[in-house]
């Protein structure tokens, strides 16, 4: 008896199989194509994983597959190649990248162009059959232009104009054509204000001159949006991308890539999951920051490892730059696994901006203190101004005030779904919680006793409302969360254009930005930064302070980096003032067997029922203990926020070492973790945070 042919596809889900399909008679499909099928009572849009297969279970129990999606175009194998590589090492299923890459918005949208594609199609051929038949010279020449005019979509081609390298920038791009040419992954490591930009451009213009595409990565959105111009400037075809852009975006930038011989993508981690082909380069600017890091859901992956996984993919190079590199890439560097290649002159020959710490604890003492400013800095902030020059001020906390407090009692006013304080907001007033957005009225008494309410610290609103009262003259902007997406650019444009005399915000204004007017930044309540509980924040703080430093005096004369902070001992301080203690730092993470010396995973336990998150996180923590030998597990603990939106959180961390036995331990842990989440039907819980940051 025929049974047909069976296919295997991979499902929009969080699944650890590819499941089996039979091909209806005469029904024809290669591995990428895209199929409808119908799964667990529900229609999803499937991609042919596996041909002609012989499926494990009964024939008769398999479906047909609904039909092909001829009107979407085919998945790759080499972008295949790339999530299985994504999911293998983030332990996610390969299915849980494919949505990643295709949210349904998108499909849906792909769906509708291909109508639109169609319908185009069909009006050209009709104007040519009038054309044919057109009698008059004057009816066929109108019809001749209309064709002209719909065939004509696409942009004008241009010449690159990239500008021309200092000495020490063209010794550093040869010496990457070198390890290139090695076949390594080259870390860039350049001090600020180097020009690395320039570096970048130089070679992503001679790759797409060899015919070859090119992926340039950032950060932040903002960042893309400042960079475009400068990458337009000097190559030929840039397209934005990121993912907060449209779904009919995301088809025009991936249509692009499917036709375009060589072009060029400028965009945040998920421009990762376009349907890339023929890449040359990939280049990840800023490679250290934190926003690389997916943290929900999953694939939770970090574009830096994952560039490097579609660079195997692709035959592809990549460049990772940074003026304060990740520890991981440094010690890839040190094993030989990276090239490190360092750019240590300023090209535009400022001086490194002078650092500046005041000691407010001392300050307060002796009266030099007016709200959250000290008058040191109040002075320096008038000198700057006097000069006509800009002011950038970093607060990590938005709001009004983090955190309120009753005079009397000395109660705190909590969040009622989490385990944080509230936020206090003006304008309007209310109370707001940072992490699942409860809002409520704010009376100002105390729900407990009716004593008065007191907000502790400022935030950037508050800092904003003081000087303002201070400088009332001045044109202050601030720039943090709060601010609605369409205005960050505008925000971040009349600073630039020197129409804002002060900046103030979270860690938004520490990025790339390049404004030439800037010549003063300020820390304020620096200790919060350096307050955090994990083992990184150490080196988190240092690459925060060094971007922002790096921000004043890029152009001209130096500039100066003001830090206000209780603890003016703080060792990262002495960092910043020059002395070099990676190696120290990497000493110590040796000796404690932390990465990169080892691997993470974090397992994230979500739980409405506390009991139940403290039986099952323990029990796990020892069922892991157990099955895994080699490694160390910690935990289950409380992190520092322990319940957020009604759901409790544990974390277990597990230290694996570095060594060939890895991924056969990593595949070890999923198949614990998915017998231990059948055993006590708790499926859903548990999340798997490889490499967390
Ligand atoms: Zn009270
Ligand atoms: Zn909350």
């Amino acid at each position: 008896m025929d049974n047909g042919r069976f296919i295997q596809v991979i499902l929009p889900l969080k699944l650890e199989w590819e499941p089996y399909y039979r091909l209806p008679e005469g029904m024809g499909v290669s591995v990428g194509e895209r199929v409808g099928v119908v799964f667990a009572h529900r229609h999803y849009i499937a991609v042919v994983s596996g041909l002609d297969c012989h499926p494990t279970s009964s024939p008769d129990k398999i479906l047909d597959i609904e039909g092909v999606e001829t009107g979407l175009p085919p998945i790759g194998e080499r972008e295949i190649a790339f999530w299985r590589q994504v999911a293998n090492y983030y332990l996610c299923s390969v299915g849980e990248v494919y949505k990643a890459a295709y949210p349904s918005i998108a499909i849906r949208q792909e769906e509708t162009d291909v109508r639109i594609r169609q319908q185009l199609e069909k009006r050209k051929e009709r104007l040519l059959e009038k054309i044919g038949k057109a009698k008059f010279e004057r009816t066929r020449q109108r019809y001749q232009a209309e064709l002209e005019a719909l065939e004509n979509q696409r942009r004008e081609e241009r010449p690159p104009q990239v500008k021309s390298l200092s000495e020490a920038q063209q010794r550093a791009l040869e010496s990457i054509k070198d390890a290139f040419a090695k076949g390594k992954t080259v870390l860039l490591h350049g001090v600020t204000g180097s020009g690395k930009t320039e570096i970048y451009l130089n070679l992503a213009a001679q790759v797409l001159a060899e015919g070859k595409s090119v992926l340039f990565l950032v950060p932040e959105i903002a960042l893309s949006r400042q960079l475009e111009e400068r990458v337009s400037e000097a190559l030929p075809e840039v397209m934005v991308y990121h993912s907060a852009e449209s779904a009919v975006r995301r088809r025009e930038v991936a249509d692009r890539i499917r036709e375009a011989d060589a072009c060029c993508v400028l965009g945040t981690r998920s421009a990762l999951f376009l349907p890339h082909r023929n890449l040359g380069l990939i280049i990840v600017d800023e490679e250290h920051d934190r926003s690389y890091k997916q943290d929900s859901p999953a694939p939770r992956y970090n574009a830096r490892e994952a560039a490097i996984m579609l660079a195997i993919c692709q035959n592809a190079r990549v460049l990772l730059g940074s003026a304060t590199p990740s520890l991981e890439s440094l010690y890839n560097a040190d094993t030989g696994r990276f090239a490190k290649v360092e750019l240590k002159e300023r090209f535009y020959k400022g001086e490194e901006a002078e650092l500046m710490i005041i000691d407010t604890a001392a300050e307060r003492r002796k009266n030099g203190m007016a709200g959250s400013f000290s008058l040191k800095l109040l002075a320096e902030i008038h000198k700057t101004l006097e000069q006509g020059k800009q002011v950038a001020l970093l607060r990590a906390r938005r709001s009004y005030a983090p955190a309120i407090q009753c005079s009397e009692c000395g109660k705190t006013i909590k969040c009622p779904h989490c385990n944080v304080s509230l936020s206090l907001h003006r304008n309007p007033e209310r109370l707001v919680c940072h992490y699942c957005g409860h809002t409520q009225e704010y009376s100002g008494v105390c729900p407990d006793c009716g004593g008065e309410l007191v907000p502790l610290g400022g935030g950037t609103q508050k800092i904003a409302e003081e000087l303002q009262a201070i400088y009332p003259q001045a044109r202050i902007a601030r720039l943090d969360s709060d601010t609605p997406p369409k205005e960050e650019a505008a925000i971040i444009q009349s600073f630039a254009k020197a129409e804002t005399d002060i900046l103030i915000g979270t860690q938004m204004v520490t990025k790339g930005f390049d404004f030439s007017g800037l010549s003063l930044v300020a820390v304020l309540q620096a200790d919060s930064i350096l307050a955090q509980q994990d083992f990184r924040a150490d080196e988190r703080a240092i690459q925060l302070f060094e971007q922002f430093r790096g921000r004043s005096g890029r152009r001209g004369s130096g500039g100066l980096f003001v830090i206000q902070t209780r603890e003016p001992g703080h060792h990262v301080f002495s960092r910043l003032k020059g002395e070099d203690d990676t190696a120290a730092i990497l000493e110590e993470r040796r000796t404690f067997g932390y990465p990169p010396y080892s691997r993470m995973i974090q397992l994230i336990f979500k739980d409405g029922s506390e009991k139940r998150i403290d039986y099952l996180s323990k029990e796990l923590a020892e069922q892991l203990e157990s099955s895994l030998e080699g490694v160390s597990v910690v935990g289950p603990y409380s992190p520092a926020v322990d319940r957020i939106a009604d759901q409790y959180i544990r974390h277990i961390r597990i230290i694996l070492p570095r060594d060939k036995r890895l991924s056969e331990r990593k595949e070890m842990l999923v198949k614990t973790i998915s017998i231990f989440e059948k055993e006590y039907k708790y499926p859903g819980h548990i999340a798997i945070d490889v490499d967390p940051v």
